[in-house]
C-alpha cells in the first residue's frame, strides 16, 4: 500500500485488502529505516499508533466507523496539540511539553477514524521558510537531500513526499502549508481564515495563523479539510461553514472562470523557470475553458512582505510572552530572583530567529513606534484586503507562483534575514487577506526538482478553488519522488 492516496488506502481498508493496523504497521517500518536520512518527524510513538489502529479496526469492523478517513494515518506538525504526546514547536523552551488536550481539529480528524503517526518537525515556533531553525536540526528535501524541504511546515512536506505518511497537518501563517509542498512536489491547502478552528495550534500570529492541509493530491486534501472545517465555540474567530459537505467536484470546474495573473508577481519576483511553469499552468487552464488575463496588485506586491513581517512579529511577541518558565516547558536551572529565572528562561529557551522577531515586535508595538511601524502596517493591510475585493468583482481566480523558484540550497542566505522573508512574497498575500489558496505541482526544474504554482480564490471560496484545482491536477501528470523508487537523493 506504500505511495497510496488517503482515497485509496482507505477503500482497501474498507475493501478488507488491508486493516488499519497492517497500514500503521507499513509506515512505522518506512519511519523506522528510513527517516534518519531526512528528519521528518520529531516524536513516533509506535505502540501509540498500533493502539489506535487496533481500535479503530474494531471500530470498523463493527460498523461504528464508516469515514473515508478511518484507519489512515496522518502526520501532524509540531505545533498542533495531540493529548498524550509532546508538542515542542521544535523549541528548547518546549522541549518536554506533553499536551493535555487535542487540538479541535486533531480531535476531529480521531473521531474520523485517523491515526496519529507522529509529530514533525519544523521551523521553531512557525518561524522560517526552510525548517533550518529547528532547535532539533533541519530537515532534508527528499528530492535532493542537499536542498530545503521548505518551511515551517518542512517535516510535514518531506514525510509526504518521502512516503513516510500518506498525508499531514501543517500550519500556514505566511505560506508554511504551501510552499514547503511546492517544494516537495505535492499539494498544499491553506483554507480561509476561520474555517478551521485554531483551538490546539500554538499560536504565532493569531491574526494570520491558519491549519492547513499538506497531501499527495487535492482531493484528499479536500477530504480533510471536510472533516475539519467547522464552527468551534473554543476559538472566538472560528467561523459557521458556509455549506454542508463537499460533494463530487464538477469536471468542468474551470470552465468559463476568469483567472487574473499578478504581473508584479512573476516580472521581478520569480525566476525563468518559475515564470514559465505559471505561463505554461495558465496555457492549460485557458485549454480547459478559463479565461486567463494579467491583472496587476501594486499594492500588495509594494506592501506585502513589509506588512506580513511588521503583523507576524508584534503578534509573535504578545503571544510567546506566556513562555516564561512558570506556565509551560522548561525553566533555566540556576537563577537568582524572579527577573533572572525570566530572562535566563527565555535566553535559553528560544533561538536566534525567534529571539529577533520578539524584540522587532516589541519594538514596533513599544509606545514611540506604534504609529510609525504597527499601525502604518495595518493600514496597509487594510489597502490589501481592499485590492483583493477589488480584483474579485471581476475575476473567479488568482493564478502565480507559490515561491520565487524551486527549493534553495540548505544554508541559503541564512544570515541575510531580509532576503529570506523577501522570498515569502507570493505567500504572504493571501494570510493578510484571509484568502483561501492552493498550491500545486507544476513539473520540475532543471535540477529536477519541483516547482509549484498557486491559485488562490475570495474568502470562502473553497468550493470553487477545490473544483479549479481538480480540474487542473486532472489533466496535469502527478510527481512522484524518486526516493519512494529506491532513486537516488543525494546532492548533485
Ligand atoms: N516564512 C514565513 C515566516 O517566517 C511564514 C511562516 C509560516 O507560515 N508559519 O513568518
Amino acid at each position: 500500500m506504500k505511495n497510496k492516496t488517503v482515497r485509496e488506502i482507505s477503500s482497501g481498508i474498507r475493501e478488507k485488502k488491508w486493516s488499519a493496523r497492517e497500514v500503521a504497521d507499513v509506515y512505522l517500518a518506512e519511519i523506522a529505516e528510513r527517516d534518519s536520512r531526512y528528519g521528518c518527524y520529531l516524536t513516533v510513538d509506535p505502540e501509540k499508533v498500533r493502539s489506535q489502529a487496533e481500535a479503530v479496526q474494531r471500530q470498523i469492523e463493527k460498523g461504528e466507523q464508516n469515514s473515508p478517513l478511518a484507519g489512515v494515518p496522518i502526520a501532524v506538525k509540531d505545533n498542533i496539540c495531540v493529548k498524550g504526546m509532546r508538542t515542542t514547536c521544535a523549541s528548547r523552551i518546549l522541549e518536554n511539553f506533553i499536551s493535555p488536550y487535542d487540538a479541535e481539529a486533531v480531535q476531529r480528524l480521531k473521531e474520523a477514524g485517523m491515526i496519529i503517526l507522529g509529530k514533525t518537525n519544523m521551523d521553531e515556533f512557525a518561524m522560517g521558510s526552510t525548517t533550518e531553525t529547528s532547535a532539533f536540526g533541519p530537515t532534508k528535501n527528499p528530492w535532493n537531500i542537499g536542498h530545503t524541504p521548505g518551511g515551517s511546515s518542512g517535516g510535514s512536506a518531506a514525510a509526504v513526499s518521502a512516503g513516510l505518511a500518506p498525508v499531514a497537518l501543517g500550519s500556514d501563517t505566511g505560506g508554511s502549508v504551501r510552499q514547503p509542498a511546492a517544494f516537495c512536489g505535492l499539494t498544499g491547502w491553506k483554507p480561509t481564515y476561520g474555517s478551521i478552528s485554531r483551538y490546539g495550534l500554538v499560536a504565532y500570529a493569531s491574526s494570520l495563523d491558519v491549519i492547513g492541509v499538506i497531501g499527495q493530491d487535492i482531493w484528499d486534501c479536500a477530504l480533510l479539510w471536510d472533516a475539519m472545517a467547522a464552527w468551534d465555540r473554543k476559538d472566538s474567530t472560528s467561523v459557521p461553514r458556509q455549506r454542508g459537505r463537499l460533494a463530487a467536484f464538477p469536471k468542468d470546474g474551470l470552465s468559463g472562470k476568469r483567472i487574473g495573473i499578478p504581473e508584479e508577481w512573476l516580472k521581478e519576483e520569480a525566476d525563468s523557470e518559475m515564470a514559465a511553469a505559471v505561463e505554461s499552468a495558465a496555457r492549460k487552464m485557458s485549454a480547459l475553458g478559463a479565461e486567463v488575463q494579467n491583472i496587476h496588485l501594486p499594492v500588495t506586491a509594494a506592501y506585502g512582505v513589509s506588512a506580513y513581517y511588521l503583523i507576524a512579529c508584534a503578534e509573535a511577541s504578545s503571544n510567546l510572552a506566556r513562555f516564561d518558565g512558570v506556565k509551560y516547558g522548561m525553566r533555566a536551572k540556576e537563577y537568582g530572583d524572579f527577573h533572572e529565572m525570566y530572562r535566563k528562561t527565555r535566553g535559553e529557551g528560544f533561538g536566534t530567529e525567534v529571539k529577533r522577531r520578539l524584540l522587532l515586535g516589541a519594538f514596533v508595538l513599544s509606545a514611540g513606534h506604534y504609529e510609525d511601524y504597527y499601525r502604518k502596517a495595518c493600514t496597509a493591510r487594510a489597502r490589501i484586503r481592499q485590492e483583493f475585493r477589488d480584483i474579485f468583482q471581476n475575476y473567479d481566480l488568482i493564478l502565480g507562483p507559490a515561491a520565487p523558484s524551486s527549493a534553495p540550497a540548505l544554508g541559503f542566505g541564512l544570515e541575510k534575514p531580509l532576503e529570506r522573508y523577501r522570498r515569502d512574497i507570493h505567500t504572504v498575500a493571501a494570510n493578510l487577506a484571509g484568502l483561501p489558496a492552493v498550491s500545486l505541482p507544476a513539473g520540475l526544474s532543471k535540477k529536477g526538482l519541483p516547482l509549484g504554482i498557486q491559485l488562490m480564490a475570495a474568502p470562502f471560496g473553497e468550493e470553487l478553488l477545490f473544483a479549479a484545482a481538480a480540474c487542473y491536477q486532472d489533466a496535469v501528470m502527478k510527481l512522484e519522488c524518486p526516493c519512494q523508487r529506491g532513486e537516488r537523493d543525494e546532492d548533485v
